[in-house]
Parts: structure tokens; sequence; C-alpha cells
């Protein structure tokens, strides 16, 4: 496949400002440039952060510049013949440290702090509210870039990480590896939960009810992967009856989350607004990966992080 025109979709500026990534790509592809909705003549790809439907029959390739691309038609790829590639592989990192700060947060009451310092209060938290992470356990969901991350980084503060993932392979860091069908298992020792899995039919919703009450109650919740994975219903009845602790998340079923959510203004709940994988490079990781596939189609070789 012979790529002559890259087009850079303009809800990459939902990440970054898309000319960033227009100068990165400039030394593959001198045509690249910026296109918006509908726009793909003469286009073969589009690097975009949004689904379009309008590309298809028009560009021979979609890359995806998030690694969850459960926004996309993966079905519709494969009738049209359309390649999607996605961008997992470069969040581990930003993620990783995303999902320790929340839990290094929640244990050393920073967003306690925080919160007295906006009202401009000089204020302890109880004595026997504050924790170490050191020594405590945390189940990491899925063991791929993000979960890897977490694991690292958990592990470099003397935390005992364990996972769960599909297939049994242990990746370093990591003490024990559950398959989902002893997700139960897993959790119900854990002072941290973290999940890292893709928003998928077997994810969603998994966790719930059940899976609150199986945690301990002062266990506490970390989502960096997609809203849908949870039951975020169940979650705020967990969190409201004190069947966990409470949570740190960067994504939900709604996004933005609506103000009317009881999570705003919960104590013990750190929000964040799907930003777990923010960062001032982010345009080169993904100038790189797209670098390394334009590569791969002019040698007619198998495209890295195929998706369809
Ligand atoms: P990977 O594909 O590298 O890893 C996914 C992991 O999830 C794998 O370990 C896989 O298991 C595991 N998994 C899949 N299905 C299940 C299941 N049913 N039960 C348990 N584990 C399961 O993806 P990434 O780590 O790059 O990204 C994961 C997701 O995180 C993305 O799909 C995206 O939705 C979200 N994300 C969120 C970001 C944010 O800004 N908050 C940024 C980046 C990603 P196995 O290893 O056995 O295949």
């Amino acid at each position: 496949m012979n790529i002559e025109h890259l087009g850079v979709h303009d809800s990459i500026s939902a990440v970054f400002p898309p000319e960033r990534l227009v100068d990165a790509l400039a030394s593959v592809d001198p045509n690249v440039s910026i296109v918006r909705d509908g726009e793909y003549d003469d286009i073969d790809a589009v690097v975009t952060f949004a689904h379009d439907d309008a590309y298809f029959g028009q560009v021979e390739w979609v890359h995806c510049a998030r690694a969850g691309y459960d926004d996309f038609p993966v079905e519709r790829f494969e009738e049209t013949g359309t390649i999607l590639t996605n961008s997992s592989g470069i969040h581990g990192a930003s993620v990783g440290e995303t999902a320790v700060g929340m839990m290094l947060s929640l244990a050393r009451c920073l967003h306690v702090a925080r919160d007295a310092q906006n009202r401009g209060e000089w204020s302890r938290p109880e004595w026997d509210r504050p924790f170490t992470l050191f020594d405590q356990r945390v189940t990491v969901v899925g063991l791929g870039t993000l979960g890897q991350g977490i694991a690292r980084r958990a592990d470099g503060l003397g935390m005992r990480v364990s996972g769960v993932r599909r297939t049994p392979a242990r990746p370093p860091h990591v003490r024990e590896v559950y398959t989902p069908v002893d997700l139960h298992d897993a959790i119900a020792d854990a002072k941290f939960v973290a999940l890292t899995t893709p928003l998928t039919e077997e994810t969603a919703h998994m966790f719930g009810a059940e899976e609150f009450d199986v945690m301990r109650d002062d266990a506490y919740l970390v989502n960096v992967a997609r809203g849908g994975v949870v039951d975020q219903d169940a979650l705020v009845d967990a969190l409201e009856s004190g069947d966990i602790a409470g949570a740190g998340l960067d994504v939900f079923e709604e996004e933005p989350l609506p103000e009317s959510s009881p999570l705003w203004e919960m104590d013990d709940v750190v929000v964040t607004p799907h930003v777990g994988a923010a960062d001032r490079n982010y345009y080169q990781d993904i100038a790189a990966l797209v670098r390394q596939n334009v590569l791969h189609a002019s040698a007619d070789e198998e495209f890295v992080n195929r998706v369809a």
C-alpha cells in the first residue's frame, strides 16, 4: 500500500494541537494535512481521535489516536476492508503514574488537604485516616500496557501486586495472576483494585454491586479503563453505603460527568476528566506509531496494532 496523502483529523485537538502532529509527520509524508469530517478527497489514511462514517470508501487506513477503540465500529471496518490501527502500547507511564498518583492521594490524603486549601483552612485529617501504600495489596484487572505500567510503579512503592487477565502469563512486578473466572478471589483481599481492561462485551459492567460487596469495606477502586467497565449507579450506592471506602475515577459512563452526579461531592472520590494519558509528548508517541505503520504499509508488511 502506498500512502501518498496522510490526513490528521481535527478531532485530534481533544488531546493536542493537530499542527504538532502534522509537523512531526512531515518527514514521513510531505503531503500531510489537517482534515475535517467528510473531507477525505485524495486522502489515503487518516489519524483521528473520533470516528467519522464518511471515511469509509474514501481512505484505506484509519489510525485511532487512542488505545480504546470502543467508539469505532470494528465490523464496518472489516466489511469495507478499511484497516484500523490503535495506539495501544504508549500509555504505560502516563496512565501508570495517574493511577498510582490517585492511590497515593487517597492514602496520603492529598486530596483532603487540597480541598481544605481551597477553603483556606488549616486542618488535619483524623489521626487514623492516612496510611501508606507500602505493603498494601493492589489487584490490577487487565495486565496489558496500562496494567503493567501500574504494576511496575506500585511494586516500586513496595505494594503487593496481583493481576487479572485472560491469559495466564505473569508479567514482571506481578506476584499472582488470576483469570476472569476467579475475579472475586482476586479482589477480595485487595486494598486497591485498579481497572485497566478494554471495554468489550465481556468487560461491560464487570464491576457491579456483587464485586463491591466482595471488595473490602476499606478498599478503593481506581478506574482508568473505560466508564462502562463499571456499573456507575452500583458504584455510587457502594460508596454511599460504605461497601467500599473511596475511588479514583478518570473515566465515566457518561462524559463529561454530569453536574448532577453525586460523585462530584464525595470526599473520598478523586475525579479526573479522562486525562489519565495526557502528556505533552503525546503527539510524538502517536507520530512514531504512524511513521512505523507508513513504513510497514509501503513494504507491504503487517500493520502494527492492527485491530481490523
Ligand atoms: P492492552 O490491550 O495492552 O491490555 C488489555 C488487557 O486487558 C490485557 O492484559 C487483556 O488480557 C486484559 N483483558 C481483556 N479482556 C479481559 C477480561 N475480560 N478480563 C480481564 N482482563 C481482560 O490495552 P491497554 O493497556 O493499552 O489499554 C486498556 C484500555 O484502557 C484501553 O482499551 C482503553 O479503553 C483504556 N485506556 C484509557 C486511557 C485513559 O486515558 N484513561 C488511556 C489508554 C487506554 P490478556 O493480556 O490476557 O489479553
